[in-house]
């Protein structure tokens, strides 16, 4: 799917979407039916047969969901978009049929908790192995690649320490090598960065994130070649089964709509919060893309709209001190996920990356003292202000930061 209009704010709203297909309706419908009744015995079998277009029963299409995935296919520039039922059945329906036993994938250093899960599981069901590698250099993307390397899995920026990786160069190495490049674009959103315009091959998202946008759904997406989407439609998707339900898919094409919005919001609260952040006493380092003394600032002028809306601080202090400061919180969430209305904030150590070995943990830039704040669209004034209020509460032991 080409974009039918100019700019993303039009895109979101009406891609895909034929108001007179649908009896005039202006929200898409919503096709809550688990199966579609042909008119005859010999229309079934033509539908069954693929002489005839149709739908034939929910896992394997639904008017709804085809909407939203002509949508998502239209924002990410890509000929066609699949919806699963959550982030992780998108990313697992697109790395098995990808691969096949004995294969290598090669890995940026820093991947969602459960995609690493996946992945070493992989490894030891089927010895699909797998490297990391910083990808700062085309050398350093070159020397871990293997005969049997099929893939490169990116994600940029990397959650939580917000280091970002040149989507341009990691394609063009892949290319080189006949290498599949996917791209996790879940922290920046379709309308912060494009990665498919840059060369890769499949994106995907976490729509339960900032598609999504409030808080009510879990869901997942892919977008990339039609050839390439096809096969995991037919295969992974539809004999696995992570299909996403309509009603969710309807929230999403709800949630779509306002994103653009969203985001230029989300990324000038999360602006005005860093300038905040970066001259607190109790504070040491602030970790955000659109920042001038951020290491990976000249990638995200090349590949980014704007900065996005999660923020990763370290505090000054130890683990304690780091849950205190959480606790003297007044109205901002305690919680994982992101792009969410509300802020959301939470210790990575302990929570989301609680599962990570503490000696790779360390080696990710992982500490005790790390904060991952996902700034929702509350007034930055009052973020801040609850921000401030707990930074003051806590009383530094100059001791043990001095050891730290
Ligand atoms: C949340 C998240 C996922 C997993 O998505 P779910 O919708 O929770 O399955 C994958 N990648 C990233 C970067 C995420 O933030």
């Amino acid at each position: 799917m080409t974009r039918s209009y100019k700019h993303m704010e039009t895109s979101v709203i009406h891609e895909g979407y034929d108001t007179k297909e649908m009896l005039g309706s202006l929200t898409p419908p919503l096709f809550q039916t688990s199966t579609y009744t042909f008119e005859s015995a010999e229309q079934g079998e033509r539908r069954f047969a693929g002489e005839e277009d149709g739908y034939i029963y929910s896992r394997l299409g639904n008017p709804t969901v085809t909407i939203l995935e002509e949508r998502i296919a239209a924002l990410e520039n890509g000929e066609r978009g699949l919806a699963f039922s959550s982030g992780m059945a998108a990313i697992s329906a697109v790395l098995i049929a990808l691969t096949k036993a004995n294969d290598h994938v090669l890995c940026s250093s820093g991947l969602y908790g459960c995609t690493f899960g996946l992945l070493t599981m992989m490894k030891e069901k089927y010895n699909i192995t797998h490297d990391f590698s910083s990808m700062g250099t085309e050398e350093a993307i070159r020397s871990k690649i293997k005969p049997e390397t099929v893939c490169i899995y990116v994600e940029t920026p990397i959650n939580p320490t917000m280091r970002l990786i040149d989507l341009e160069m990691v394609a063009r190495v892949a290319k080189e090598n006949d290498i599949v490049v996917v791209v996790d674009n879940t922290f920046a959103s379709p309308y912060l960065q494009n990665p498919l315009d840059l060369g890769c091959d499949i994106v995907l998202h976490s729509a339960t994130k900032y598609i999504g946008g409030h808080g009510d759904v879990i869901a997942g997406l892919a977008v990339g070649k039609k050839d390439l989407l096809d096969e995991i439609a037919m295969t992974t998707l539809k004999d696995i089964g992570g299909v996403i339900a309509p009603f969710d898919a309807w929230l999403l094409l709800r949630g779509l709509k306002t994103l653009p919005v969203r985001m230029e919001r989300h990324c000038t609260n999360a602006e005005e919060i860093v300038k905040r952040l970066k001259a607190h006493p109790n504070v040491s380092t602030v970790y955000y893309p659109n920042d001038e003394s951020h290491p990976d600032y000249p990638i995200m002028k090349k590949q980014m709209r704007r900065g996005g809306g999660v923020i990763s601080f370290s505090l000054k202090g130890t683990k304690k001190d780091a849950q205190a400061f959480l606790n003297h919180l007044s109205f901002l969430k305690i919680a994982v996920s992101l792009g969410d209305t509300e802020t959301l904030i939470e210790h990575p150590a302990t929570m989301t990356h609680a599962v990570v070995p503490e000696e790779s943990r360390e080696k990710m830039g992982i500490t005790d003292q790390l904060i991952r704040l996902s700034v929702g669209l509350e007034a930055w004034q009052d973020i801040w202000a609850d921000l401030e209020q707990a930074l003051n509460q806590i009383k530094i032991n100059s001791d043990a930061y001095s050891k730290a």
